[in-house]
């Protein structure tokens, strides 16, 4: 589907006035480059997205959108799913930057290698790092996947880089915020010298059992 390219000038006087009025509101864009993810967090809400879930604009609309929306914000966060899964990372990231004139945020579970955000840190602000646990059962119970070496090592190169990052952790009462948990989230922020922000504390309803 390519509903912004093959009619944008109709496309952007409708969303024009209302995107300008909420963008007084809020002046950090969110683009979603996948809605597809490596993980399968048991309180993500998924959208009803698979991982064939095949994205609805192409990089044309990306590049459309960007320039439309120059300066309207003052900032543009990349998200996904999982951004690094997406092929046109970097060419949708180039196309804000350049539009907007402003870096961008990256939100990551860091599963897979980041050399290409280290490789095109002039396009950004600070990486976010999801890691809700450093323990490897509760990674596994709250994302449904192993916890990687990889995630470990992606925070190692990301301080060594010129990008700042931080780690996000999600907080899931009952699964990861016992003592033992939160001492260990900050002792690896402590021992990393990698900031660490805990957010959102959720009630476990979906793991009562488990
Ligand atoms: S890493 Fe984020 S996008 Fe992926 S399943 Fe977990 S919450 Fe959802």
């Amino acid at each position: 589907m390519n509903f912004l390219a093959s009619n944008p000038s109709s496309y952007y006087s409708q969303i024009s006035k209302p995107l300008l009025t909420r963008s007084l509101l809020c002046k950090v864009l969110r683009i979603i480059v996948t809605p597809n993810c490596n993980n399968k967090c048991f309180y993500c809400h998924n959208e009803g997205m698979t991982q064939e879930t095949q994205s609805l604009l192409n990089l044309r609309d990306y590049h459309f959108l960007a320039h439309s929306l120059t300066g309207f914000f003052d900032g543009v966060a990349i998200a996904g799913g999982e951004p690094l899964l997406s092929n046109d990372l970097i060419s949708v990231s180039k196309s804000f930057f350049d539009a907007l004139g402003c870096k961008l945020y990256l939100t990551t579970n860091a599963r897979l290698p980041l050399d290409i955000i280290v490789r095109n840190a002039e396009l950004f602000q600070r990486v976010h790092i999801t890691l809700n646990s450093v323990y490897a059962s509760t990674y596994s119970l709250i994302t449904g996947k192993c916890l990687k070496d990889q995630i470990f090592t992606n925070v190692d190169i990301l301080v060594r880089s010129a990008i700042p990052c931080m780690v996000n952790t999600v907080l899931i009462n009952g699964i990861n915020t016992t003592e033992n948990e939160i001492k260990a989230m900050m002792d690896f922020s402590k021992r990393t010298k990698v900031p660490l922000e805990f957010l959102h504390l959720q009630q476990c309803e979906s793991l009562k059992g488990i």
